[in-house]
């Protein structure tokens, strides 16, 4: 599962920031649509999922951080694994920005 003892930190991290925050993650609900690539032919679901991230996830920084270091597939902090590939290679970690949502009345 962890591929060493630092995965198993950083994941901690992450576990640390869900819990202390005040929404809980989208993904949580819904998790398949954030692993599109296993289950999902349609990319409808998962551009869904990127916004979502994007708009509602309190955790999208901590999330995306996590995601660039250590996770190959799906959608970690609005980015897919093409992404963070890229930020990977370019050996610079370039967190996207949280999209603020302005509800109208
Ligand atoms: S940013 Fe991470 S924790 Fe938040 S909804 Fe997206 S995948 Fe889930």
């Amino acid at each position: 599962m962890f591929e060493n003892a630092q995965q198993f930190r950083d994941w901690s991290k992450l576990q640390e920031a869900i819990d202390e925050a005040s929404e809980i993650p989208p993904c949580t609900n819904y998790p398949d649509a954030w692993f599109p690539e296993h289950s999902y032919e349609n990319l409808t679901e998962a551009n869904m999922a990127i916004k979502m991230c994007k708009t509602q996830c309190p955790v999208m920084t901590e999330c995306a951080i996590y995601g660039i270091k250590w996770e190959k597939d799906g959608i970690w902090g609005g980015l897919t694994a093409r992404e963070r590939i890229r930020i990977r290679n370019r050996n610079e970690i370039k967190v996207p920005r949280k999209v603020r949502v302005v509800e109208r009345v």
